[in-house]
């Protein structure tokens, strides 16, 4: 029974092949068998059992919903009331939320089931999920290899069947870049599109919390459960949310797929890229029309993002000061070697690293020369996006340049670990929803990710014409060995 879809297993609960007790039963042992991806930070064993429960009385009644029952699991960077909320980092290894983030409210009210707290880089700055304090995680189609990241737990624990969907963040990629890396489907929403409170900030103005799961019809049922307007979060937005699942059926004939030349560049595996022009021939097979598309201001977004969000990074993680939250260095002598002392030992070198860039860029002399000169780039990089879209419904390329590098090849290298964003950042600028679905293999066995861009708060085109690649093709269907 692991190896089910969302949508399979509602339909199990519904026709009592097994109970959501049996289930979560079954994927508590297969986490316990797993252990060795260390994907987990917290297990909920017992939560997960009492959530479970009440699911089969709401089942047994003919009450539950379509995801009444389904185990999942939420990224450590979303608040979990009275479950620890660690954010992959030490500085918050005791820190237990006395709240639950708007978004895992919104599942656990559709009657999913919390499974756990999963492994992400720290504060989710990072593409491998080598920067957590808890240690990496390791691919399930290949254990020498990453996961991706920032939430590469998310993506490990769906890819290994564990659970069936997963929620991630993505600042800059953190939920395609691992999803792609993994096989998995996985969508970042428009920004405001799902609620930022309780989700801990890295850089406020690009975050944005989505779901990782095997297929893009199960992305849509959980991205319409925790979608919507949310007075608690002031960039939230209040635009009705359509419904997603009542557009994937429909063809997707006539629909216009912008490609932009410079995501086919020669930095780009020979693989990575005949995956995705086989992709983009089937859509046209399906009756969509592709166009060439420029995108001229790309090349700037590795610099610009590598401004702007550690600018806001440096703003949000100042509140971790040993006094509010989580852990504080034991000895000092005054307030300001308190300080220092727990954010030395609080937080480990890439957040140091940020942390420093981004003090750095807001400071008085070089705020003009940097943080307001990639604010402008900023903009050059959106009105690209909105100059296209008026030629185009989607724009389509690889999610990522390569498929999943050996753990520890790039971690002495900052800028090459940067570089994986390279496809994915430019959406989060821009505010746009985006996603990976899986788009073929590479020789050694490894998932390749295809990358779909929509206009601002259209994830229903995304989804829909997600949908109907993967209702003609099988990618997605592959399992790791080892992990049926
Ligand atoms: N890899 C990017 C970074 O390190 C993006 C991370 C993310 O999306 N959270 O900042």
């Amino acid at each position: 029974m692991e190896c089910r879809t969302v949508l399979e297993h509602a339909q199990a609960l519904k026709e009592k092949d097994y109970s959501s007790v049996e289930l979560t039963h079954a994927l508590l042992e297969k986490s316990q068998s797993c252990a060795n991806l260390n994907a987990f930070i917290t297990l909920t064993s017992e939560q997960a059992l009492k959530q479970a429960r009440q699911a089969d009385k709401l089942i047994g009644k003919g009450e539950g919903g379509p995801l009444t029952g389904i185990p999942l699991v939420h990224k450590d960077l979303f608040c979990t009331k009275g479950v620890r909320t660690t954010c992959g980092s030490r500085i918050l290894d005791n820190f237990i939320s006395p709240y639950d983030a708007t978004l895992v409210g919104k599942l656990q009210q559709s009657g999913m089931v919390m499974l756990g707290k999963v492994n992400m880089d720290e504060f989710a700055m990072g593409s491998s999920t080598e920067n957590s304090y808890y240690g990496p995680t390791l691919n399930p189609w290949n254990h020498e290899r990453v996961p991706g990241g920032s939430s590469g737990g998310s993506a490990a624990v769906v890819a290994a069947r564990i659970t069936p969907v997963a929620t991630g963040t993505d600042t800059g990629g953190s939920i395609r870049q691992p999803a792609a890396l993994c096989g998995l489907s996985g969508i970042k929403p428009s920004y405001g599109r799902v609620s930022r409170y309780g989700m801990v900030a890295f850089a406020s103005s690009l975050d944005q919390g989505g779901v990782m799961a095997l297929t893009a019809e199960d992305c849509s049922y959980i991205l319409q459960a925790m979608s919507g307007f949310d007075e608690k979060d002031s960039t939230s937005i209040n635009q009705p949310v359509p419904d997603y699942i009542d557009g994937l059926s429909e063809s997707i004939s006539g629909k216009v797929i912008g490609l932009p030349k410079e995501f086919f560049s020669d930095g780009v595996d020979k693989e990575v890229i005949q995956a995705t022009l086989d992709s983009i021939t089937l859509l046209e097979k399906l009756g969509a029309k592709t166009i060439d598309i420029d995108l001229p201001n790309s090349a700037a977004g590795i610099p610009c993002y590598y401004v702007l969000a550690p600018a806001e990074a440096s703003s949000n993680l100042s509140r971790f000061d040993g006094v509010r939250y989580g852990h504080r260095a034991s000895e000092y002598t005054d307030i300001n070697e308190m300080y220092e002392a727990t954010r030395t030992e609080g937080f480990g070198p890439e957040v140091k690293r940020r942390l420093l860039i981004g003090a750095y860029v807001l400071s008085v002399g070089y705020f003009e020369a940097y943080y307001i000169k990639a604010q402008k780039l900023r903009r050059l990089i959106a009105d690209d996006f909105s100059r296209a879209f008026k030629k185009c419904d989607l724009i389509v390329g690889p999610t990522t340049p390569t498929t999943a590098f050996p753990i520890g090849l790039k971690t002495n290298d900052p800028v090459q670990m940067y570089l994986n964003d390279i496809f994915t950042n430019s959406a989060n600028l821009a505010g746009l929803p985006a996603m990976s679905i899986p788009s073929g293999f590479d020789a050694q066995g490894l998932p390749i990710g295809l990358h779909l861009i929509g206009r601002y708060l259209d994830e229903a085109t995304i989804l829909n014409v997600a949908h109907q690649y993967q209702l003609n093709t099988d990618w997605h269907q592959r399992i790791p060995t080892g992990y049926t």
